[in-house]
């Protein structure tokens, strides 16, 4: 291995860390440096409910990960650009960075529903650390909400919110939970097994209007009901962050397009977590995966195979996440038998 390697992560969530982890591990010498946009370290995105919520302390949020070591994590720094060819990134701040090779791990962030789009001002969308840090005062003081979509991260936040004992209002969308579509009989099943909480359930249904009045907001639906709310939050599923790698080269459709060994179409170039749209030979398609365990499996095997290695991505850990009574499937790559894997 020559002395100047330098391996370069973007994204400091469990793909970007356990990748790099994995890189120190087998690599004691070269140089690794992972790159986050946002000015934290490594924290636990699923417990930033239990932290709007007041039930944690910020230190609880912070993962206490020992196999980043001899790793530079420069915080608070957004990749523009990558030029494949020069080996460089681009940096918001206009420095350069060269790499030898470059896994991305950028992971993903809010969606905004299409039918959406003309509301999306009136809309918060919280999925990072940093949103949460714009909207937790906010939070804690609001009395009304309304949530409209319905994803996992959705859901936690209905159940903080009701065990804040907030009044609100959830419209689930069938789209919410994209790229997965719930059915009819599933968003029966979630409405039924919400009932058991003190709140109004809206399904087929749609947003009519959300207008904002004396710093609250109105919300009107196509069968006629009308809300006001001091705050409408929207899940309805996440976005892969991608736009620094548009027109590099890489090929890209919603996330970064790799194959079941995380390469990109570009040599050295590798993809994780929840930002890659992964290719599954049984089903000759592409698609993301999502959930914490995933992303971290992901970071390990694009590392390994990036120091040459050829490991097929597979399934761990949990195969479902129970929406409500409904189970979603976090995999992509083979049809499981409920049977065996409930
Ligand atoms: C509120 C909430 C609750 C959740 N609860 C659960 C749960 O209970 N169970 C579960 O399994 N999963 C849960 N998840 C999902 C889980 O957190 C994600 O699946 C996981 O974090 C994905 O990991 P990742 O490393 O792919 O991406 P992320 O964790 O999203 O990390 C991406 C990183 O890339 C950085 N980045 C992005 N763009 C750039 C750029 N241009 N330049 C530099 N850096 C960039 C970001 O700042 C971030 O550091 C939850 C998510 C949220 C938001």
């Amino acid at each position: 291995m020559p002395e100047n390697d330098h391996y370069v992560i973007i994204g400091n969530g469990p793909a970007g860390n356990h990748a790099a982890a994995t890189l120190r591990q087998k690599d004691k010498d070269a140089k690794i440096t992972i790159i986050s946009d946002e000015c934290v370290p490594y924290y636990y995105k699923p417990r930033l409910t239990d932290f709007i919520a007041g039930e944690i302390a910020k230190e609880d949020l912070m993962v206490n990960f020992q196999d980043v070591k001899d790793i530079r994590i420069r915080c608070g720094q957004a990749v523009k650009r990558i030029d494949p060819d020069s080996k460089l990134l681009f940096l918001q701040h206009m420095e350069k960075i060269e790499f030898s090779k470059l896994i991305i791990a950028s992971g993903s962030r809010a969606r905004v529903l299409p039918t959406m789009s003309g509301y999306a001002d009136h809309l918060k969308f919280v999925t990072s650390y940093t949103d949460v840090m714009e909207y937790k005062e906010e939070i804690r003081k609001a009395e009304n909400f309304f949530i409209f979509g319905g994803d996992l991260v959705g859901f936690k936040f209905f159940k903080m919110l009701n065990s804040m004992d907030k009044t609100v209002t959830i419209m689930i969308d069938p789209d919410a939970f994209w790229p997965y579509r719930l059915t009819r009989d599933m968003l029966e099943q979630i409405s039924e097994n919400l009932l058991k909480f003190n709140t109004e359930i809206i399904v087929k249904d749609e947003v009519l209007s959300i207008d904002r009045q004396n710093g609250s907001y109105r919300v009107k639906t196509r069968k006629g009901i009308e809300k006001n709310v001091d705050m409408v939050l929207s899940f309805n599923g996440l976005n892969p962050n991608i736009e620094f790698a548009k027109g590099s080269g890489i090929d890209i459709d919603y996330g970064i397009l790799v194959d079941e060994y995380l390469k990109t179409n570009v040599d050295g170039i590798y993809a994780c977590g929840s930002c890659a749209q992964i290719y599954n030979q049984a089903i000759k398609s592409y698609t993301t995966s999502i959930g914490w365990p995933n992303a971290v499996v992901q970071g390990e095997v694009a590392a390994l195979n990036l120091l040459g290695d050829h490991k097929i991505i597979e399934s761990v850990g949990q195969k479902y996440f129970d929406l409500e009574g409904v189970k979603i499937k976090t995999t992509w790559w083979e049809d499981i038998n409920e049977d065996n894997d409930a």
